[in-house]
């Protein structure tokens, strides 16, 4: 069990201050994603001996409705399949998760992620050439309960459904397939040590009300251009937005851009709709802490003592588990 941490003594400003905190979650974002290929099962390991509260498995589905552990839709971004399955593109050029059986998909070598033109996104990232492959989440769930038992730990899981109106368009449910999933694995619980995200508020509803889950469950918040779903953002983020949306959730994700009054010029203010959000009991989960692509004019030490202290939300997305467990515990000392 985790334990209530408490941050004493944090000099916010020159007033002495002295904040409690409830426990603060780490969430490994896609693994140790910082260290190694994304969403494989080595950076799944290497990300639960870092000791986070819990390690994030986006979902997609195969052809043959087989839940893998993906980013996104798309293949190309951190695989090779264009070299092995050359003539499988869509139309748009495009190679989808979804037209390829799992067995196929276990062909594949999962390389750091990569831009259209080759390049790393991430400049100072793995370089090796280790050979990796997709995980399904089936894989994820029962390594991490090992490493949990082999450990004595209890790291969550921290699953997000991807793109659920894309996949009912191409004929397949993947929320009722993950729902499946959880139970089987006892997880569909709102005492389970696992939270449930979806960026489709329709579809955290439907979750909710048709698929009668009881997991925890997390909206995340995009903005409105980034074609994340048909959700219109600016609606959920008003007061009225934030109360429906806390029928259905015990927390919400928003990009840590979009969290103070204004990024130009830079603010530190709390934006009201996070504080509205804060006042209804939601959980604030922000992604994406990364060491190696820090805000501009800002130390990491800095923006984990606006999250943790100033902003006191609950957790935190990170590529890097380390630094932020190190600020947690010296804060906490
Ligand atoms: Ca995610």
């Amino acid at each position: 069990m985790r334990v209530a941490r408490f941050l004493t003594g944090f000099l916010l400003t020159s007033a002495s201050l002295t904040l409690s905190v409830q426990a603060f979650e780490i969430i490994a974002h896609r693994g140790a994603s910082g260290y190694l290929p994304e969403h494989t099962l080595e950076a799944m390991a290497l990300a639960h001996a870092q000791g986070p509260d819990y390690v994030e498995q986006d979902l997609v589905l195969t052809r043959d409705s087989q839940l893998v552990v993906l980013h996104d839709i798309h293949l190309e971004t951190v695989t090779d399949v264009e070299q092995k399955f050359p003539e499988r593109a869509r139309e748009d050029g495009r190679f989808y998760a979804l037209d390829f059986t799992l067995t196929e998909l276990k062909t594949l070598n999962v390389h750091e992620r990569q831009n259209a033109d080759g390049t790393p996104v991430f400049s100072n990232r793995y370089a090796g050439n280790g050979h990796f492959t997709i995980a399904t989440f089936e894989e994820q769930l029962t390594s991490i309960a090992e490493l949990n038992r082999l450990s004595g730990r209890n790291i969550g899981f921290y699953p997000e459904i991807k793109s659920p109106a894309w996949h009912r368009a191409e004929g397949y449910d993947i929320s009722k397939i993950v729902l499946e999933t959880l139970r089987s694995n006892r997880l569909d619980d709102p005492n389970a040590n696992i939270y449930l995200q979806c960026f489709d508020f329709e579809e955290i509803k439907r979750i909710r009300n048709e698929l009668d889950a009881k997991v925890k469950m997390v909206q995340l918040i995009a903005d409105n251009d980034w074609g994340e779903s048909d959700t219109d953002y600016s609606a959920l983020k008003s007061p009225k937005g934030i109360k429906e949306a806390a029928k259905y959730v015990q927390g919400i994700g928003p990009w840590l851009g979009h969290v103070t009054t204004s990024t130009n010029p830079p603010s530190f203010e709390l934006a009201d709709w996070v504080t509205t959000a804060q006042a209804e009991g939601l959980q604030i989960h922000p992604y994406t802490f990364r060491l190696d692509a820090l805000p501009p004019g800002i130390t990491a030490e800095q923006l984990l003592q606006l999250i943790v202290g100033k902003w006191k939300f609950d957790g935190v997305f990170t590529d890097q588990v380390p630094p932020v467990k190190a600020f947690i515990e010296q804060t906490n000392r």
